[in-house]
């Protein structure tokens, strides 16, 4: 089997990821809880042959399917979480939800899993095929979205003995994912006080709601004085009740803190800790800290990213209907994004390049162009976090994007949720699956490339070695459970 069957076979089988894609996104299930999507992937890969483990340091939804035996171990990753309240109809050009509050896949993880699925499936017949020794293995990653599951299942060492980790994500454009990304910690802060009556005896009261927004003040004060990279988000998750003459008694505040290293992180965080003491001094209420997860910074690598490079740009590019076209130019009129603040994410530092592509994609609703790859930029950033960080510190990692929306989408958007199960996400999802299978397959049939890919990991790591920064003792918790 060559390449070219390869893709053939997925272009055959592209039902099989389009259905799975469509039912995850029907099943629109949050962090951790994702039981129905992961029983679901589960079943198909057992159904091709693939040996299922369950269950990596208590989290129900992560699995791995493992096919194939000897060396080189090589990793597919696949998401299949929603977010809270993005529940929308699908393939609709307003903004129309489902269900009051319901979830919705506003990253796209259903097509994340569709392709995996299929890179995974497609790599299994390429080594049947071809008679190669090697094992491939689809993890089930749950909870990416606010619960870092792939940093738990990389403390529990899931990722260990891997050779290489291929992964993708949903996006607007085509392009390889050839940037780092952001550690952070998740941290829960509750506050304790005394219920009485706001006029009667308010003297009597301690508030924890007034201590959270102390806190928070005091945090805003802080980002004058810390790193320009660092990014620092909270959420009031209990605000005390909805009774404005009780001095409330409990108040919970939700810090996601952000920078470019695990140790800036920590920093940060220690002095977070003081602003809450000192609020909750203030106050005289109670503090609790809860750490609720971490993620490394994204390690990209350049060799494994070369090779989804050439991959990608080789390969031909989905043809779009006169509807579809006309749906993504519809539905980019709603979207406050553009296909110049797409390309800017990506090119912001290759000013010539971007002129370049904007030229080549005026007037397209649709990217169908790949953007260009910088082998020798090694500080490309992409403000933003993903578990992959911890799994890229462990084994050399690549990731693609294909686009699967019409440009100027935004991420956790009605207008995603809406296109996630559409015909133009289809598409995107079959092209990351024949990037990620062509790679692999270049990978199984060239050793040599891993050696490079390992190698460039241990330079860039520098004597360094993965640490999980979250804390013993710590599992993973659904939203909505903090
Ligand atoms: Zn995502």
């Amino acid at each position: 089997m060559n390449k070219r069957e390869m893709f053939r076979y997925l272009d055959e089988n592209k039902d099989t990821m389009a259905s799975a894609s469509d039912m995850i996104w029907d099943y629109a299930e949050t962090a951790f809880e994702e039981f129905r999507s992961a029983e679901l992937i589960k079943g198909i890969m057992r159904d091709h042959g693939f040996e299922i483990e369950s269950k990596f340091d208590g989290m129900d939804t992560a699995f791995c399917a493992t096919f194939g035996n000897g060396l080189p171990a090589i990793g597919i990753l696949a998401e299949y979480d929603a977010l809270s309240g993005m529940s929308q109809a699908a393939g609709s050009v307003e903004r129309r939800g489902l269900q009051n509050s319901g979830n919705g896949h506003g990253c796209g993880h259903n097509l994340f899993a569709g392709a995996s699925i299929g890179a995974a499936l497609a790599v299994k017949e390429y080594m049947t095929r071809n008679n190669l020794s090697g094992t491939v293995k689809l993890f089930g990653c749950p909870g990416e979205e606010g619960g870092s599951g792939k940093a738990f299942m990389a403390r529990a060492g899931a990722f260990d003995a891997l050779d290489a980790a291929f992964a993708w994500h949903p996006m607007a454009v085509n392009a390889v994912l050839d940037m780092t990304m952001l550690a952070n910690y998740q941290v829960l802060y509750k506050f304790k006080g005394v219920a009485a009556h706001a006029a009667a005896a308010p003297d009597k009261g301690r508030s924890a709601l007034d201590a959270v927004e102390l806190m928070n003040v005091g945090v805003n004060f802080l980002r004058e004085h810390v790193i320009q990279e660092a990014r620092i988000h909270y959420a009031i998750t209990d605000s005390g009740g909805f009774s404005p003459n009780v001095v409330q008694p409990s108040a919970d505040v939700l810090y996601l803190i952000r920078a470019p290293r695990t140790p800036q992180v920590e920093e940060i965080y220690r002095r977070v800790n003081k602003i809450a003491q000192g609020a909750a001094m203030m106050t005289e209420t109670e503090l609790e800290i809860q750490f609720v997860k971490a993620c490394a910074n994204v390690i990209p690598n350049k060799t494994l990213g070369g090779v989804l490079h050439g991959n990608l740009s080789g390969l031909d590019m989905p043809v779009y209907s006169e509807e579809e076209l006309r749906f993504a130019a519809e539905i980019a009129k709603t979207s406050p994004g553009s296909a110049s603040s797409d390309i800017e994410r990506y090119l912001k530092d290759h000013a010539a390049d971007m002129r370049l592509c904007l030229k080549k994609l005026e007037g397209k609703p649709i990217c169908d162009i790949t953007l260009p790859f910088y082998p020798d930029d090694p500080d490309r950033m992409l403000s933003g976090s993903s578990d992959v960080g911890d799994v890229s510190w462990i084994t050399p990692t690549a990731q693609v994007a294909t686009a699967c929306y019409a440009l100027g989408t935004p991420e956790h958007s009605w207008q995603l949720v809406s296109q996630g199960r559409t015909s133009i996400g289809h598409k995107g999802m079959v092209l990351a699956a024949k990037a990620i299978s062509g790679g692999i397959a270049d990978v199984l049939q060239s050793p040599g490339i891993l050696d490079k890919a390992k190698e460039e990991l241990t330079d860039r790591l520098n004597g360094e070695r993965y640490r999980s920064a979250i804390p013993d003792g710590v599992m993973p918790r659904p939203i909505g459970k903090l």
